[in-house]
């Protein structure tokens, strides 16, 4: 299981799953990404090995730079196409690592205010949670900084928004999280292997922090809401 996301000036997908192969030592059941392209939201997921997910991306064309990518351990849901990360609305798309212990109440609380869950997994809350959030007119940041204090249990997410090219909004909790400095370019990864394609620039976020990255940005803030400063170390990670 393991979580990529950029923040990027090239096409992101072959990227992100060139990143995701050297997350599969942490094993898994089926992977995908999500990129931005234009303003829309476009997904990819596929069962089994990142080779099937590479062979349905040779057959699509996304062009999208900023994206995030996820391979899957399942914990709630069958390991199938249809409860592979990422998990989306029209407005949001979301990867997460770990386990969202609540997910039963909030999952009765959107059903009950409208929601239609697509997939059988603890993840989709999140989705639901945030894209609710965002129809109110939130913005995305305020969105998440609202979202995060009701989900209990251990995760990492990184998050992707329509119509926001300039956006990724990553989180921990229990469960590890990275960013990658680059020139021009961010990255989140759930650790320094997987970014170490990209960037030998890597801050550890503590657990409890949250991120907002844009392309030469990434402001931590700690679980108070505090913008916080976390060190930038050199990561020993081969390229
Ligand atoms: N609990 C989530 C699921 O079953 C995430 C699993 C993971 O860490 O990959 O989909």
């Amino acid at each position: 299981c393991g979580i990529v996301g950029i923040v990027g000036t090239e096409a992101a997908a072959s990227r992100l799953v060139g990143s995701l192969k050297r997350l599969e030592y942490r094993g898994y059941d089926s992977a995908g990404v999500a990129t931005l392209e234009g303003d829309e939201i476009c997904r990819v997921r596929a069962e089994g090995r990142l080779a099937a997910l590479a062979d349905k991306l040779e057959k699509t064309s996304l062009k999208g730079t900023v994206g995030i990518g996820h391979t899957r351990w399942a914990t709630h849901g069958a390991a199938t196409e249809g409860n592979a990360h990422p998990h989306a609305t029209d407005r949001v798309a979301v990867v997460h690592n770990g386990i969202i212990e609540n997910f039963r109440p909030l999952r009765e609380e959107l059903v009950a205010s409208g929601a239609r869950f697509q997939s059988e997994t603890d993840t989709e809350v999140v989705v639901h949670l945030i894209d609710r959030e965002l129809q109110l007119g939130r913005d995305p940041v305020t969105a998440v900084e609202r979202v995060l204090p009701r989900l209990e249990g251990a995760f990492s997410l990184a998050i992707l928004f329509r119509g926001h090219d300039n956006l990724l909004i990553g989180a921990r909790r229990g469960s590890p999280l990275a960013v990658g400095h680059g020139d021009g370019e961010m990255f989140l990864g759930s650790d320094a292997i997987a970014l170490a394609p990209f960037t030998n620039r890597v801050t550890y976020l503590e657990d409890g922090d949250w991120v907002v990255l844009s392309h030469d940005d990434a402001t931590i803030r700690d679980e108070a809401g505090q913008v916080i400063h976390r060190p930038q170390q050199l990561s020993q990670a081969s390229a």
